[in-house]
């Protein structure tokens, strides 16, 4: 593994969040007590944040209960409009962005740069699409031409929007866009490791025209701030983990609030015979290592055809080892640092019992404090099996095991093991085979032939988990209109739904029964 030059990020970072920043940031954020964020790079405390209280967080949604009836009542191609303005600010100050993303969150500046890509799809897609997904739709009624059908689409009113720390902008302001544009307020409580980059996403929201109430921030720990939200809100949505999702889910249920739930994984990558050893190990780098493995979708387990499997391997490892670790605010390192101790700890286990088990190292394999106070190389074990953590459980860092397979049935039974059901992603020449394939895994997106960016990156077409993964899909028509409640208004003309002209009530039955009869045979749906 090479290091890329480390530039003096201290500096850089002392320029980019200057006390005057943090101060224009949080203007506006409710919070009597204190709480921070840190960089990953240094370890050195970033910011010092507001955090509020129980009765602050209510009175927030107060606010943003009030602010909501106005901003729905705008034409949505107004509410459409803030959206496609925000886009184009966005990227013009991406830089902006970019920065605080690396400074929150360590990872390399093409993976940050991943987020703007994100937001925009989103941003451009609702921003062009939202009126036609909003728009009331007529539908035949129960007696044809006699009864008039239209849906209309309502916002719940405040969303409780809780995202955690490793895209702190497309997983903040990417998730909140529906959401807003369906015409909710929303308040949202980010990790607060990452609440800079919330906070300068909703004044650029603010300077594209959202106004100030509607979407609000709240700041806190997590097991305290979160159920606040989920207390107040009439939808939640959450992406975090699973454990954590369980406990919101109960939470909304028992409320009778909707959920959507975006959770972990434990990603399959497979590689079928025939696939192009070389592309397949270029691909499997990016699926593995993008943004330090701590990318729900990141692949962290490889099924690789025996036929190819040492192709793959030797090309896999040496392309791994090859990749550029370091400390740089500009384009130009491969992989940065994980995000917390936490997280260093949790790989280091994970590694660790695996190898105490009988794993073999075949790349990385250890932290870097060199680089900085939480870097651990690419990893990639073999002999990975029960009951070694790395098995079984999501590592959610830079951390893969590669096993070998003969029978493809074997190797999807293999995939679709275990209780998540996130994301696979399938390497082959033959595409018709792959995607028969892909239909078999139990996942709420497959790529063929790519990591996971064309499934994440087609905004058009629904993303999101099943079983342990989640409840519930962003992007995509879904992805809108899990943010409203549908209303039916029906309307009754001419006759009433009744016995008239005298009919009594059997031969008012017999009628119906003979219309149902006709309908069926007119193939009306
Ligand atoms: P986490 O569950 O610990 O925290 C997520 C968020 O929930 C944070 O804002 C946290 O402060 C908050 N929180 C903590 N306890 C809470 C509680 N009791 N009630 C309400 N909110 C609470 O998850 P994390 O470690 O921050 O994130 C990593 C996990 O997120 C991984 O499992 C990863 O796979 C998953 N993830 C999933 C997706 C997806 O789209 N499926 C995307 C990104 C991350």
């Amino acid at each position: 593994m090479t290091t890329a030059r480390s530039d003096d990020v201290q500096g850089r970072a002392a320029r980019v969040v200057t006390a005057e920043r943090v101060r224009a940031l949080t203007e506006g954020v409710t919070g009597s007590g204190r709480t921070a964020c840190h960089s990953p790079f240094t370890g050195a405390r970033l910011a010092e944040l507001p955090a509020a209280t129980e009765d602050e967080v209510a009175a927030v949604f107060a606010r943003a209960r009030a602010a909501q009836p106005a901003w729905a009542a705008l034409p949505v191609r107004r509410r459409a409009a803030v959206l496609l303005r925000f886009h184009d600010l966005l990227l013009r100050r991406q830089d902006e962005a970019l920065d605080l993303v690396q400074l929150e969150t360590g990872k390399a500046r093409l993976h940050a740069h991943e987020e703007v890509q994100a937001v925009c799809q989103a941003a451009r897609h609702y921003g062009r699409a939202a009126p036609a997904y909003l728009r009331p739709r007529r539908h035949g009624g129960v007696v044809p031409l006699l009864t008039r059908v239209r849906e209309l689409r309502h916002p719940h009113g405040v969303i409780g929007h809780i995202s955690p720390w490793n895209y702190p902008l497309e997983l903040s302001v990417g998730d909140a866009l529906p959401a807003l544009v369906a015409g909710n307020a929303v308040v949202m409580k980010p990790d607060t490791e990452t609440a800079l980059t919330a906070l300068w996403a909703r004044r650029l929201m603010a300077e594209a025209g959202l106004p100030a109430d509607v979407w609000q921030i709240v700041l806190g720990e997590g097991p305290v701030t979160g159920p606040l939200l989920v207390r107040h809100a009439d939808h939640v949505t959450f992406t975090g983990s699973t454990r954590t999702g369980r406990e919101v889910a109960r939470a909304a249920a028992a409320r009778l609030v909707g959920a959507s739930l975006e959770l972990g994984g434990k990603n399959p990558l497979l590689v079928l015979a025939g696939a192009d050893a070389d592309k397949a190990a270029a691909g499997a780098v990016r699926a593995c290592f993008s943004s330090a493995g701590q990318l729900c979708v990141s692949a962290e387990r490889i099924l690789v055809h025996a036929s190819l499997a040492d192709a793959f391997l030797d090309r896999f490892t040496a392309r791994t080892r090859a990749l550029r670790l370091g400390l740089s605010l500009d384009y130009g390192t491969d992989m940065g640092s994980l995000a917390s101790p936490a997280q260093l700890a949790r790989v280091r286990r994970h590694v660790e019992d695996a190898v105490a088990h009988g794993a073999t190292v075949l790349a990385g394999g250890a932290p870097r404090p060199d680089l900085g106070p939480w870097f651990h190389e690419p990893t990639i074990l073999a002999g990975v099996a029960p009951p070694m953590l790395a098995y079984g459980e999501e590592t959610f860092g830079p951390v893969v095991s590669v096993d070998r397979f003969t029978d493809e049935d074997d190797a999807i039974a293999r995939a679709n093991e275990g209780p998540y059901g996130l994301h696979a992603s399938v390497w082959a020449r033959d595409v018709r085979r792959a995607r028969r394939v892909a239909a078999r895994l139990r996942t709420g997106t497959v790529t063929v032939n790519d990591g996971y960016a064309a499934a994440y990156g087609s905004v058009r077409a629904p993303m999101g988990g099943r079983g342990a993964s989640g409840l519930g899909r962003r992007h995509g028509a879904e992805g809108i209109l899990r943010h409203t409640e549908a209303q039916t208004v029906a309307e009754q003309r001419l006759l009433p739904l009744a016995p008239a002209f005298g009919l009594d009530d059997r031969r008012y039955a017999a009628l119906l029964s003979g219309g149902l009869r006709v309908l069926k045979a007119l193939r009306r749906r």
